[in-house]
């Protein structure tokens, strides 16, 4: 859906170029790995096909996303030599779309591995796919059973091409947590029983863990899109999303006053209070109530009150009124309001602050011409 330029309550604005920095910044931390992306969830909310388009042109060529409808529709923005991985594997009787819209499955279970086994049998060819072990979080991939059950019977592996071993660390954002390391001995084990196999193994802040968490392909995700790959370093990547909504209106209340629902917040002295279009229906959380701050034209400005549906109230009595009229811009998201300070007000996490931007949105997408 594209909106009228002014007639949303807020614009978000993806910078292209800036996620293709993103992506050269980190496929420079690699020694031999490939770069892919992580592009599930219409790409942490920015669009995946926007998003898919700028990482393809710098040089990306594997791409991942959670659902088969996902990669569908994807697929018609990629060329065919990018390759497409759907991280849930094949729904049960949903194989031959995999072949349909050249999509690559990422198998994980015995089940996953049978079904796909039996159509390369009767299709009377290998079929590609990555086969993912679970070593340490309990959530997806062969379990330690399954994954001995698969090392030692090869009629297992028959017809199926594995591009990639993968699997997943619980706590890579944590450099030396002890998990990384039995999650690392255990995915080697598994690459000693199959030799020759690439590997996938990190995810953005893996990457930053070392070359032996690099392995062969790495699939990236946040960081692509802004968010700190480092726990308490300084965040070497560009913000991506800029958020900016709109002033709907202004008024002046004597102290005393409740604003919003509830009343969570009273003044304490006669205020001014400006009204903006964003609401939690657009993925600025309720959590944000009374949190908080945005800036008006490089002003600082509290967020008072709780979060409405499709709206939040500033506190801007000190703000120049030149700056409040209505339709006048403020800023939510941008390079002073980052994703990650936005997500801790929220008691979050930048992934989810990404991911819930809203649908109502006008969206603008920034490049830069020479990139
Ligand atoms: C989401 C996801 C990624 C990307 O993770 P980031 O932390 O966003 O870099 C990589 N691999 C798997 C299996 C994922 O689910």
């Amino acid at each position: 859906m594209t909106l009228a330029q002014g007639s949303a309550g807020a614009v978000l604005t993806v910078d292209l170029t800036a996620l293709q920095n993103n992506y050269r910044y980190l496929a420079a931390q690699l020694g031999q790995a490939r770069c892919g992306a992580a592009v599930k969830a219409d790409a942490y909310g920015l669009g995946a096909a926007q998003v898919a388009t700028a990482l393809y042109s710098a040089a990306c060529r594997d791409f991942f996303v959670a659902h088969l409808h996902e990669a569908i529709s994807l697929r018609r923005s990629l060329p065919s030599d990018a390759a497409l991985y759907v991280m849930h594997g094949s729904p049960v009787g949903h194989e031959a779309e995999f072949l349909q819209h050249q999509c690559i499955p990422v198998l994980n279970s015995l089940q996953q591995i049978k079904a796909w086994g039996n159509l390369a049998c009767q299709q009377q060819r290998a079929l590609p796919a990555i086969v993912q072990f679970d070593t340490g979080m309990a959530r997806m991939g062969l379990d330690q059973q399954e994954t001995q059950q698969f090392l030692s019977q090869p009629e297992l592996r028959a017809g199926i091409q594995i591009h990639y071993l993968m699997s997943h660390l619980s706590v890579a954002e944590r450099k030396d947590h002890e998990l990384n390391q039995l999650q690392l001995q255990r995915m080697q084990e598994i690459r000693a029983a199959l030799p020759g196999i690439p590997a996938s193994f990190a995810n953005s802040s893996g990457i930053f863990l070392g070359a032996a968490f690099q392995m062969d392909l790495v699939r990236p995700g946040a960081a692509l899109y802004g968010v700190n790959p480092h726990q308490n370093q300084v965040n070497p990547m560009q913000a991506v999303a800029y958020l900016q909504g709109r002033i709907i209106q202004t008024r002046e209340i004597a102290a005393g006053v409740g604003v919003g629902y509830g009343g969570s917040w009273v003044s304490s002295k006669p205020s001014r209070i400006a009204t903006v279009g964003v609401g939690y229906a657009d993925g600025w959380l309720r959590s944000l109530s009374n949190r908080g701050w945005v800036e008006i034209a490089g002003h600082k400005v509290a967020m008072v009150g709780n979060v409405s549906m499709d709206t939040i109230t500033l506190d801007v009595s000190e703000i120049p009124v030149e700056h409040l009229q209505e339709g006048a811009l403020v800023d939510l998201l941008s390079d002073r309001i980052t994703v990650d300070q936005v997500a801790q007000q929220a008691g979050t996490i930048g992934y989810e602050i990404l991911t819930s931007l809203g649908a109502r949105y006008e969206r603008q997408y920034r490049q830069a011409e020479t990139a």
